[in-house]
C-alpha cells in the first residue's frame, strides 16, 4: 500500500513512521505528484497559511482534490484539517471537502498548546493539541463525530475522509496504528468504514 504524505512543511515525518510501522510505503509528495500511484492521503499539521503559499509554486492541491473525491482514504490532522474545511475563520478556504467550519488558534497562541484526553471512535487516550484549529461548527449530516475532548468535537468523518484537530502520528499507540491500517486498507469502500 502507498500512502502519499503532503510534505511541504509540518509533522509529514511522524506520519511517514506511522505508516511504516504498518508495513505501509509512505511517498513524500513535495513537488509532483502521481495521484494514480497512491491508496490513501495524509494531510499533516504544520502551518496552514505556509503550505497554502508553498503550493503557489507547484498546484500540488489541485491533484488532491482531485484524489480526495475519488473517493480513496484521506486522513487530515490539525493544518490539515483547516485545508480541507469549507469554511475557515481566521484564515482561507483552501482544498475545501468537508462540510465543517473550523476556527484557527482557537486555543491561544503557541503556548497554550496542551495535552488532553480524547475519545477516538471506541478508545479514550490521552493526545496532543499544538496551536490547535477548533471544529465551531458542522454545516451538514453527512459529517460523523468521531473525536471528542472535553465533549468539544475534535475529529469528524465524511465519506472517506476522516479529518482531526490532535496529532495521533506523535503518539503511535497500537489502537491508532490498527485504525489507520484497516482505515487504508478499506481503499474505496472506506466511506462506509
Ligand atoms: N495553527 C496552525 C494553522 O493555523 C495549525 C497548527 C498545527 O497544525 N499543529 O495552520
Amino acid at each position: 500500500m502507498k500512502v502519499g504524505i503532503l510534505s511541504f512543511q509540518g509533522s509529514f515525518l511522524d506520519h511517514s513512521k506511522s505508516v511504516k510501522a504498518i508495513n505501509a510505503k509512505p511517498i513524500l509528495i513535495k513537488n509532483k505528484l502521481d495521484i494514480h500511484e497512491l491508496d490513501a492521503l495524509i494531510l499533516p499539521g504544520g502551518e496552514s497559511t505556509a503550505m497554502k503559499k508553498i503550493n503557489e509554486y507547484s498546484d500540488i492541491f489541485l491533484e488532491l482534490d482531485k484524489f480526495i473525491k475519488s473517493g480513496k482514504p484521506t486522513l487530515s490532522t490539525c493544518a490539515g484539517t483547516i485545508l480541507l474545511a469549507k469554511a475557515v475563520v481566521g484564515g482561507d478556504t483552501v482544498i475545501p471537502n468537508i462540510d465543517i467550519e473550523i476556527t484557527r488558534n482557537a486555543y491561544g497562541r503557541q503556548t497554550e498548546s496542551f495535552e488532553g484526553s480524547v475519545s477516538f471512535y471506541n478508545n479514550e487516550d490521552i493526545y496532543c493539541f499544538i496551536r490547535a484549529p477548533k471544529i465551531t461548527k458542522i454545516l451538514s449530516d453527512k459529517v460523523k463525530v468521531i473525536a471528542q475532548h472535553n465533549s468539544e468535537v475534535v475529529g469528524v468523518q465524511q465519506d472517506n475522509i476522516v479529518a482531526l484537530t490532535f496529532h495521533p502520528e506523535l503518539n503511535n499507540d497500537r489502537y491508532y496504528l490498527d485504525w489507520l491500517e484497516s482505515f487504508i486498507k478499506e481503499g474505496e469502500n472506506v466511506g462506509t468504514f
